[in-house]
């Protein structure tokens, strides 16, 4: 649960900000389709890589793209089929590519690629195909046995049957990951991690497995499928020889290679950990890969593959598989290591109750990265920062590495230049003006401070289960995170420390966060809707919160003007001491696991929001045309080897166009797809 995403507002946000090393004159837009806009992102630093670097990172590219169909699976058990059937239609159709099926056809296509699966990848609601069904059928009959991806002895009516429902009927398989209150959450999400068994099953088959005195738990469930085999509760796990073994084995295979090349002993020794896990499924043997993992801060090169963030499941117990290849950016890590040079202090002055702080704050390692992939469930939509590993025994142990992918939140920013959003929903030139000055560092410094001090402050009360906030356990962590970070962003010791270059930059992220939180995020939801994904509750509770106790003082405002809303904050130093107040109480929620106040927090601040706002918003903001999600394809690399097959250097190509990437990679990393 520990990873940020961007937020609407940052998503359309121009600021001014630059990478000396970047090449000017780059195409940032790639696709646009649906509510999603494809972008590119640069490598910069990747040709100033030793050969050895170069060719560690391209393994390990490798063995990040060789896991896509696990995710595809996991997100649900028809996507494979259906990328595959839709993939064969869209490059052998012969009528006319104008008509209004096909078109459907090509952006349903589009979309699924993109989220990995046909659920939606943020609302996580199944998407409406702009098709007929009847066209599908005629299509997919067309590619006949040999090009359906049939089951055993299907035929290809039987297979049509099968998979009409699930793409056409609104009922079957709606949400990916159900969180409404009240219902099964297991058999009302159709994410591919549990099959045949209800919710109370699944929470009875793991508080058999829990030990509630053990300092040590693995992560029950990280990395299984929990299914009935003739009558019984029977747990499929992800490994060599078990479910998804031909994709793992492509990974291993890249992940030895680039053992070989490590750039020292403790890389090599968790590269070898993690090949361990992946061929026994011990879940032992991942706590070890994470401690050494977490550990090894030297190297320039790093990189996550694996079952890691548990979003995707309603329970919050397994993790869906991602990958991410990175080298670090020395320049911006200065203002990082200084953060996590401090952390103690950070801990210290926090408005928390002493009894729920750190008396010691273990190793936070904390850098700004330049990603040179993406895959799995990074990919096309990423992050933009990540705090691992998530179990928080190993956290509290052994530390925890947190990255700013700074590359990419550039590439948003220059995507974004000259959209019209500041000006359509900023209050005045004032605030435009400190977005512009201070924008984007005082937004990579909020994803800093997030990561590598909120995730990682405080502490739980002994012999609190870390999992006591249930359903809402992600939102009230990511409402910590967040506050943390709001709360030490306005804070002397950052213009003391040379992070900030004064007392006004703050406010920049401050006004962001509040107009994102109460009005622009709002954006991303389909009218009738309630808020539901864990960030956007998060966001939501803060401001919220901050606006209902704050009224008496006119702390923030929504001002009319031309029959339009704005927001205004009138006192910012108050808006900080509020944000301080709700830190303390949330810290206090999590430490003594309060589900209940935990619950009704959610409930009462997260969850609903006015509907005339919204409505004014969406209306606003179509105007603008801005696509309310983003992602990126990623560059293309490739080995050059001598006659020996030995690799003398690494090619990185940044021309690969969105459907030609996808193409490709169904191509060259089908794993599992029948
Ligand atoms: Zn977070």
């Amino acid at each position: 649960m520990k990873k940020i995403v961007i937020s609407a507002a940052a998503l359309a946000l121009a600021t001014t900000n630059f990478m000396a090393t970047a090449q000017q004159n780059f195409n940032y837009n790639v696709d646009r389709f649906a509510d999603i806009e494809v972008l590119r992102y640069q490598v910069p630093g990747f040709e100033q890589l030793t050969l050895k670097q170069k060719e560690l990172v391209y393994y390990l590219t490798e063995a990040a793209l060789q896991g896509r169909d696990i995710l595809f699976d996991q997100n649900g058990k028809y996507n494979l089929a259906i990328r595959t059937t839709l993939e064969n239609i869209y490059t052998s159709y012969k009528g006319d590519k104008n008509s209004k099926d096909f078109k459907g056809l090509e952006k349903y296509l589009k979309q699924v690629w993109f989220a990995n699966g046909i659920h939606h990848h943020y609302s996580m609601d199944k998407f409406v195909p702009d098709f007929s069904a009847k066209f599908f059928a005629t299509e997919a009959k067309k590619l006949g046995k040999k090009r359906l991806p049939l089951a055993k002895g299907q035929s290809v009516d039987a297979f049509i049957d099968e998979i009409v429902p699930v793409i056409f009927d609104p009922k079957v398989m709606a949400k990916r990951v159900n969180q409404a209150d009240g219902v099964d959450l297991i058999l009302t999400s159709a994410c591919n991690l549990y099959d045949g068994v209800t919710q109370q099953e699944v929470e009875d088959y793991y508080a058999k497995l829990k030990d509630p005195n053990d300092p040590t738990p693995v992560s029950y469930g990280l990395n299984s499928r929990l299914v009935k085999e003739n009558g019984l509760i029977a747990e499929q796990v992800y490994k060599i020889g078990g479910l998804y073994s031909p994709a793992i084995e492509k990974i291993c295979a890249w992940l030895q290679k680039a053992s070989q090349v490590a750039e020292n002993a403790e890389m090599k020794a968790y590269i070898d950990k993690l090949v361990e896990f992946y061929a026994t499924g011990s879940l032992k043997a991942f706590d070890e890969y994470s401690i050494l993992w977490a550990e090894e801060t030297k190297s320039d090169i790093d990189f996550v593959n694996g079952f890691i963030e548990s979003y995707g499941d309603p329970l919050g117990m397994t993790g869906t598989w991602e990958s991410l290849v990175n080298f670090k950016n020395k320049q911006s890590s200065v203002r990082t290591q200084l953060i996590s040079d401090n952390a103690q202090w950070f801990e210290d002055n926090s408005p928390v109750e002493g009894r729920f702080k750190k008396d010691k704050v273990k190793g936070v390692s904390a850098k700004v990265i330049t990603a040179a992939i993406l895959a799995g469930d990074c990919y096309p939509s990423t992050p933009i920062g990540i705090n691992l590993p998530n179990a928080n025994w190993i956290r509290a142990a052994h530390g925890s590495k947190s990255v700013t992918l700074e590359n990419i939140t550039d590439a948003y920013d220059k995507a974004a230049q000259g959209n019209g959003f500041n000006e359509e929903f900023v209050y005045s030139d004032y605030e435009r003006g400190l977005m512009k000055q201070y924008g984007s560092l005082a937004d990579n410094l909020h994803t800093d401070l997030h990561e590598c001090l909120g995730h990682g402050s405080g502490k739980l009360l002994p012999g609190v289960d870390p999992d006591a906030l249930k359903e809402h356990g992600s939102t009230l962590e990511e409402t910590r995170a967040d506050l943390f970070a709001l709360y030490y962003l306005a804070d002397a010791k950052l213009v003391e420390l040379g992070i900030l270059p004064n007392a006004e930059a703050y406010k920049a992220e401050y006004y962001k966060y509040v107009m994102n939180g109460l009005m622009t995020q709002l954006t991303r939801i389909e009218p009738g809707k309630d808020i539901e994904e864990a960030h956007m509750r998060n966001r939501h509770i803060i401001t919220q919160w901050a606006y209902e106790k704050g009224k008496a003082d006119n702390v923030i405002e929504f001002v009319k003007r031309d029959g339009n809303t704005y927001l205004r904050i009138n006192n910012y130093e108050k808006l900080r001491k509020l944000f301080g107040e709700l830190l303390a109480e949330v810290q206090r929620i999590k430490s003594t696991g309060d589900y209940a106040a935990g619950k009704s927090m959610v409930e009462q601040y997260g969850v609903k929001f006015d509907k005339a706002l919204h409505a004014e918003v969406l209306a606003r903001y179509s105007k603008l045309d801005i696509a309310p999600y983003k992602g990126f394809v990623n560059p293309r690399y490739t080995a050059v080897t001598d006659a020996a097959g030995n690799i003398t250097d690494v090619k990185i190509d940044y021309t690969e166009g969105y459907v030609e990437q996808m193409m490709r990679y169904s191509k060259d990393y089908s794993t599992l797809a029948r």
